[in-house]
């Protein structure tokens, strides 16, 4: 009996891989495999989820509008320039609903983050692949280069998931000179809290009525999910023109983000001065960690995200079995023949994860 046929664009797609996972028994193990927060809500977050909880007969606020609000004057704009949804993977999957489609084109870095390939396949649009230069950076010239009348829209990832290297603000600047103002420029700045080389572009930078003046094609796109410790509750959002944004709204699953997930973002936007300490917290880790493997001999790349990148090639799976091993296992995420990438845990995690890591003796 013939059965309904899905999309060829659809069957064709590969599945997300998400960090390895915790077995249902047996040891905990250390996961250093999803980029995850490693310290749980802050008690102020934890109750706002609580009382949240009571009301969950209820549908949430379809717009967010508190949330919304919240997000928009902390950068002193109208509520037109924002727009949240479940998980800024979910934002972005209705920008690109909203921009790109079957003979439009997506450009983006490759290595880059893994929902790219999804998300543009899923519009039916053709994906176009700049590679990484050598030492795993956004090539932004060759990226412009790529950019014709079938381009609808570019996504620059910074920091790079899973390279952790950044762009820096005079790279992105100079591209942004070199893209027409009627392609959708998406910067991804899931880990932009955690940057500390202050030569990086701060989306922030390209926000506002001033900044859209030139490039009104530029969205910036954020996430509650890492430095804010939210990702079990999908909140993402995103400032961009208000004429961007309109369109986008209207490919939004209503009722996406749930009350409890709104009310635990603005709990922890009213806790962000102590949110924010945690994270200088994890970058200090990230720099002993990084000065730790450079001590033995590892070569990492300038890590500016929540995570480190060894790219161990085609000794990745031994790479990964070896930390597996130990016990409690470390889980971490690997590409396979290309390296490793190593979320900074808290400060005991990222010790057993240095002592198994310093057992392989290797220089990569
Ligand atoms: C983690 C991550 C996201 C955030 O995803 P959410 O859907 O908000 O949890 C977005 N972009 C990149 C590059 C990421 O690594």
């Amino acid at each position: 009996m013939a059965l309904p046929l899905p999309l060829p664009n659809v069957s064709s797609l590969p599945s997300y891989v998400p960090g390895a996972r915790a077995a249902a028994s047996g040891t905990v193990p250390i996961k250093l495999s999803s980029n995850e927060n490693p310290l749980p809500p802050l008690p102020s977050v934890s109750l706002a989820i609580a009382a949240a909880g009571a009301s969950v007969h209820r549908y949430p606020d379809m717009y967010a509008a508190d949330l919304v609000n919240a997000l928009a004057r902390r950068r002193g704009l109208p509520a037109e320039n924002v727009i949240v949804g479940a998980g800024s993977v979910a934002v972005l999957a209705h920008l690109l609903q909203a921009y790109a489609g079957p003979g439009r084109e997506v450009v983006y870095a490759w290595r880059s983050f893994e929902a790219y390939p999804i998300l543009t396949a899923l519009t039916g649009a053709t994906p176009v692949t700049v590679p990484l230069t050598s030492g795993g950076r956004h090539d932004l010239n060759a990226m412009a280069a790529m950019i014709s009348e079938r381009t609808a829209a570019v996504m620059v990832c910074s920091p790079n998931n899973p390279t952790g290297l950044a762009v820096t603000a005079d790279e992105f600047a100079a591209f942004m000179d070199r893209v027409p103002s009627d392609v959708l420029v998406v910067l991804d700045e899931a880990y932009v809290e955690f940057v500390a080389d202050p030569a990086i572009v701060n989306g922030n930078d390209y926000i506002g009525a001033d900044a859209w003046q030139t490039h009104p094609n530029v969205v910036v796109l954020r996430t509650m999910s890492k430095a804010y410790g939210l990702a079990g509750l999908r909140v993402g959002f995103a400032y961009g023109l208000a004429a961007i944004l309109a369109p986008v709204r209207a490919c939004v699953t209503p009722f996406s983000v749930s009350s409890i997930a709104q009310a635990a973002a603005l709990a922890s936007l009213e806790a962000e001065t102590e949110l924010l300490e945690r994270v200088e917290g994890i970058v200090a880790e990230r720099d002993r960690v990084r000065a730790a493997l450079a001590a033995d001999g590892w070569s990492i790349p300038d890590p500016q995200g929540n995570f480190v990148w060894i790219a161990a090639g085609e000794r990745t799976a031994e790479l990964v079995a070896h930390l597996g091993a130990q016990s409690p296992a470390i889980l971490v995420r690997p590409f396979t023949d290309e390296g490793v990438r190593m979320t900074i845990g808290v400060p005991e995690h990222n010790d057993a994860a240095l002592v198994a890591l310093a057992q392989l003796g290797w220089r990569v």
